[in-house]
């Protein structure tokens, strides 16, 4: 296994299809040639090449986690009801699409996850620090640390992400937040402002594979009835537009950032995490989801591989 680990790196590091994301000066501003590759299994042995420690930007993979909190907290008949389980087949940040009932089509599409920042509440106190304790201290529990939020990336948000904004803005107008719209925004800003290395995105991944208690710390992230509904989403929407075909080649449930990341579960065995920030234009890591794709075809890790 780190034999092949290995030599995924070395085969897909000169690879350099893809850029950097230009959505925040700090995403745009990382070294493209960053690379790193981190694997855990169930008995907590690792398998990693390259830059596998150094911290990256969560964005997007944060979703399905929130959304954790969200199925958590509310419950999943709740959190339904205000937003669907569906692939939308358009861009993650399309702005507009709800379904026929006025909901967003899913939580790990800006409109959904932007609906789902809003259930984030911790017991009795409402107060947006206590608000973004819980997500810090919720997400912790699958990584095995507390992550940091990285402050340039979150003011960045704040002042340019005008489309999250005017999502928000719709979907109040729809009555899908019942929060402030300022307040929900800044969750989920801090959301994706947190700093992740690839060790923490494989034991996130492994933690969700073990049925949602992470087995290095064992600590349970999520409530296990929630597991299955959590990956079954990853698995269809998990890579933006990109999600069928992913499903159907690589067969893994996952998640993508824009900073680079994606976390991939291999159900019952393995966590997997890579980070390398040169992104395709829907906003997947390119060395990312070919590393993940080679180790699924060499590993039979495919979801429904005949084995
Ligand atoms: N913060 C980014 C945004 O909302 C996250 C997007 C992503 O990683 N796809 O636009």
């Amino acid at each position: 296994m780190q034999d092949l680990v290995d030599e995924l790196h070395e085969r897909f590091a000169p690879l350099d299809d893809g850029a950097p994301s230009d959505s925040l000066p700090e995403l745009a501003g990382v070294d493209p040639d960053r690379f790193g590759i981190s694997v855990v299994d169930a008995d907590g042995e690792r398998f990693e090449a390259g830059d596998v420690a150094s911290g990256f930007s969560l964005q997007s993979a944060s979703k399905p986690f929130v959304y954790g909190i969200a199925l958590e907290r509310c419950g999943a008949g709740r959190v339904r009801e205000r937003v669907s389980v569906e692939p939308t087949g358009e861009p993650f940040n399309a702005i507009g699409k709800l379904d026929e009932e006025g909901r967003p089509f899913n939580a790990l599409v800006n409109t959904g996850a932007i609906a789902v920042a809003d259930f984030v509440h911790a017991d009795g106190e409402d107060d947006l620090p206590a608000r973004k304790a819980l997500l810090e201290e919720r997400l912790g529990r699958y990584f095995g640390r507390r992550p940091a939020v990285d402050e340039a990336v979150l003011g960045s948000a704040r002042e340019r992400e005008h489309r999250n904004r005017a999502i928000a803005h719709l979907l109040r107008d729809h009555d899908r937040l019942h929060d402030p719209v300022e307040d929900t925004l800044e969750l989920y800003f801090h959301q994706c402002a947190l700093v992740v290395s690839t060790q923490d995105l494989a034991n996130a991944g492994l933690t969700l594979a073990c049925g949602g208690r992470n087995p290095l710390t064992a600590v349970r992230a999520l409530p296990v009835e929630h597991v299955p509904a959590l990956l079954s989403l990853m698995l269809s929407c998990g890579m933006y537009d990109r999600s069928g075909e992913w499903a159907y080649e690589v067969g893994l449930p996952a998640k993508s950032g824009v900073g680079g990341g994606i976390v991939a579960v291999v159900p019952g065995r393995m966590g997997i995490g890579v980070f390398s920030p040169r992104i395709d234009f829907q906003g997947n890591s390119v060395r990312g989801m070919r590393v993940i794709e080679a180790l699924s075809e060499r590993l039979k890790l495919h979801t429904f591989a005949v084995r």
